[in-house]
Protein backbone atom coordinates (compact mmCIF):
# COMPACT_ATOMS: atom_id res chain seq x y z
CA UNK A 1 0.00 0.00 0.00
CA UNK A 2 2.76 2.52 1.17
CA UNK A 3 4.34 1.68 -2.30
CA UNK A 4 1.75 2.71 -4.30
CA UNK A 5 0.65 5.72 -2.16
CA UNK A 6 2.68 7.89 -3.52
CA UNK A 7 3.57 9.44 -6.79
CA UNK A 8 7.05 8.05 -7.38
CA UNK A 9 8.42 11.47 -8.47
CA UNK A 10 8.41 12.75 -5.22
CA UNK A 11 9.92 12.49 -1.90
CA UNK A 12 9.23 10.31 0.73
CA UNK A 13 10.67 10.32 3.94
CA UNK A 14 10.40 8.02 6.72
CA UNK A 15 10.57 9.19 10.18
CA UNK A 16 11.17 6.42 12.84
CA UNK A 17 10.32 7.18 16.65
CA UNK A 18 13.20 6.46 18.59
CA UNK A 19 13.95 4.22 20.06
CA UNK A 20 11.44 1.67 19.80
CA UNK A 21 10.83 2.08 16.26
CA UNK A 22 14.13 1.21 14.99
CA UNK A 23 13.53 -2.88 13.99
CA UNK A 24 9.91 -1.67 12.31
CA UNK A 25 11.58 0.76 10.54
CA UNK A 26 14.48 -1.62 9.20
CA UNK A 27 12.03 -4.58 8.07
CA UNK A 28 9.05 -1.71 6.84
CA UNK A 29 11.68 0.44 4.59
CA UNK A 30 13.26 -2.87 3.10
CA UNK A 31 9.85 -3.78 1.64
CA UNK A 32 9.25 -0.15 0.10
CA UNK A 33 10.39 -0.19 -3.32
CA UNK A 34 10.45 3.11 -4.58
CA UNK A 35 13.11 5.64 -3.38
CA UNK A 36 12.96 7.06 0.24
CA UNK A 37 14.98 8.95 2.74
CA UNK A 38 15.35 8.02 6.22
CA UNK A 39 15.79 9.73 9.14
CA UNK A 40 14.77 9.74 13.20
CA UNK A 41 13.39 11.77 16.20
CA UNK A 42 13.90 10.83 19.70
CA UNK A 43 10.88 11.52 22.05
CA UNK A 44 10.14 9.84 25.48
CA UNK A 45 7.20 9.69 27.33
CA UNK A 46 6.70 6.58 29.65
CA UNK A 47 8.21 5.62 32.81
CA UNK A 48 8.92 2.63 33.20
CA UNK A 49 4.86 0.89 31.86
CA UNK A 50 3.41 4.53 32.81
CA UNK A 51 2.77 7.26 30.41
CA UNK A 52 3.70 10.22 31.91
CA UNK A 53 1.71 12.30 29.55
CA UNK A 54 4.39 14.97 29.18
CA UNK A 55 5.96 14.44 25.65
CA UNK A 56 9.86 15.19 26.09
CA UNK A 57 12.13 15.76 22.90
CA UNK A 58 15.47 14.66 22.54
CA UNK A 59 16.85 14.94 19.58
CA UNK A 60 15.27 16.51 16.67
CA UNK A 61 15.16 15.18 12.81
CA UNK A 62 18.25 16.21 10.54
CA UNK A 63 16.59 16.45 6.88
CA UNK A 64 14.92 19.24 6.00
CA UNK A 65 11.40 17.83 5.46
CA UNK A 66 9.41 21.20 3.95
CA UNK A 67 7.56 19.77 0.75
CA UNK A 68 8.57 16.82 0.98
CA UNK A 69 5.92 13.56 2.29
CA UNK A 70 6.73 12.47 5.40
CA UNK A 71 5.47 8.67 7.23
CA UNK A 72 5.99 8.80 10.86
CA UNK A 73 6.83 5.29 12.08
CA UNK A 74 5.95 4.55 15.27
CA UNK A 75 6.33 1.46 17.16
CA UNK A 76 3.56 1.34 19.41
CA UNK A 77 -0.10 4.13 19.60
CA UNK A 78 -1.38 4.21 23.09
CA UNK A 79 -2.81 7.12 24.72
CA UNK A 80 -2.29 9.06 20.62
CA UNK A 81 -0.02 11.62 23.03
CA UNK A 82 2.99 11.09 21.53
CA UNK A 83 1.62 11.06 18.27
CA UNK A 84 -0.08 13.60 17.97
CA UNK A 85 3.03 15.65 19.54
CA UNK A 86 4.89 14.81 16.95
CA UNK A 87 2.14 15.85 14.40
CA UNK A 88 1.95 19.63 15.66
CA UNK A 89 6.19 19.13 15.60
CA UNK A 90 6.09 18.42 11.86
CA UNK A 91 3.61 20.56 10.88
CA UNK A 92 5.80 23.31 12.06
CA UNK A 93 8.20 22.54 8.86
CA UNK A 94 5.67 22.33 6.63
CA UNK A 95 5.50 19.26 4.75
CA UNK A 96 3.48 18.60 1.81
CA UNK A 97 1.55 15.56 3.97
CA UNK A 98 2.15 13.86 7.10
CA UNK A 99 1.03 10.42 7.64
CA UNK A 100 1.47 7.37 10.05
CA UNK A 101 2.36 4.51 10.17
CA UNK A 102 2.56 2.02 13.46
CA UNK A 103 3.69 -1.75 13.98
CA UNK A 104 0.81 -2.21 17.35
CA UNK A 105 -2.38 -0.18 18.12
CA UNK A 106 -3.94 -0.58 21.30
CA UNK A 107 -6.85 1.73 20.37
CA UNK A 108 -9.07 1.00 23.53
CA UNK A 109 -5.71 3.17 25.41
CA UNK A 110 -7.00 6.32 23.48
CA UNK A 111 -7.06 9.50 25.04
CA UNK A 112 -6.55 11.79 21.87
CA UNK A 113 -7.64 11.51 18.37
CA UNK A 114 -4.91 10.47 16.63
CA UNK A 115 -4.72 9.48 12.70
CA UNK A 116 -3.53 6.11 11.70
CA UNK A 117 -3.03 5.40 8.53
CA UNK A 118 -0.98 1.93 7.96
CA UNK A 119 -1.52 0.11 11.33
CA UNK A 120 0.41 -3.33 11.66
CA UNK A 121 -1.60 -5.05 14.80
CA UNK A 122 -4.51 -4.31 17.19
CA UNK A 123 -3.65 -5.42 20.75
CA UNK A 124 -5.45 -5.50 24.27
CA UNK A 125 -4.48 -3.31 26.98
CA UNK A 126 -1.37 -5.11 27.71
CA UNK A 127 2.04 -3.68 28.41
CA UNK A 128 4.66 -5.53 25.49
CA UNK A 129 7.79 -5.86 24.65
CA UNK A 130 10.24 -6.72 22.03
CA UNK A 131 10.79 -6.52 18.58
CA UNK A 132 11.92 -2.82 19.63
CA UNK A 133 10.00 -2.27 22.62
CA UNK A 134 11.45 -1.65 26.08
CA UNK A 135 10.49 -1.62 29.76
CA UNK A 136 13.11 0.27 31.44
CA UNK A 137 15.33 -0.40 28.15
CA UNK A 138 15.62 -3.56 28.33
CA UNK A 139 13.97 -6.85 26.12
CA UNK A 140 14.42 -4.47 23.01
CA UNK A 141 16.53 -7.21 21.42
CA UNK A 142 13.41 -9.91 21.96
CA UNK A 143 12.81 -11.79 18.04
CA UNK A 144 9.12 -11.73 19.23
CA UNK A 145 6.44 -9.35 20.93
CA UNK A 146 5.80 -10.48 24.65
CA UNK A 147 4.02 -9.18 27.35
CA UNK A 148 5.57 -8.67 31.21
CA UNK A 149 3.09 -11.05 33.71
CA UNK A 150 4.02 -9.31 37.13
CA UNK A 151 5.03 -5.55 36.98
P1 LIG B 1 1.39 7.21 23.79
O1 LIG B 1 1.93 8.60 23.76
O2 LIG B 1 0.57 6.85 22.58
O3 LIG B 1 0.65 6.97 25.09
O4 LIG B 1 2.60 6.22 23.89
C1 LIG B 1 3.45 6.02 22.84
C2 LIG B 1 4.78 5.50 23.33
O5 LIG B 1 4.67 4.90 24.64
C3 LIG B 1 5.30 4.43 22.42
O6 LIG B 1 6.07 4.96 21.38
C4 LIG B 1 6.13 3.58 23.40
O7 LIG B 1 7.41 4.13 23.54
C5 LIG B 1 5.40 3.71 24.71
N1 LIG B 1 4.48 2.59 24.94
C6 LIG B 1 3.13 2.62 24.91
N2 LIG B 1 2.61 1.41 25.16
C7 LIG B 1 3.67 0.58 25.33
C8 LIG B 1 3.79 -0.83 25.58
O8 LIG B 1 2.83 -1.61 25.73
N3 LIG B 1 5.06 -1.31 25.67
C9 LIG B 1 6.15 -0.53 25.52
N4 LIG B 1 7.36 -1.11 25.65
N5 LIG B 1 6.08 0.80 25.28
C10 LIG B 1 4.84 1.34 25.18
Amino acid sequence: MINTAYPPNRSLVLIGVLRGAVYFLADLSRSITRSIEIDFISVSSYAGTQSTGKITLHQDIAIDIENKDILIVEDIVDTGRTLNALIQHFVQKKPRSIKTCTFLDKPSRREVSVPTHYSGFRIPDHFVVGYGLDYEQAYRNLPYVGTLPSI
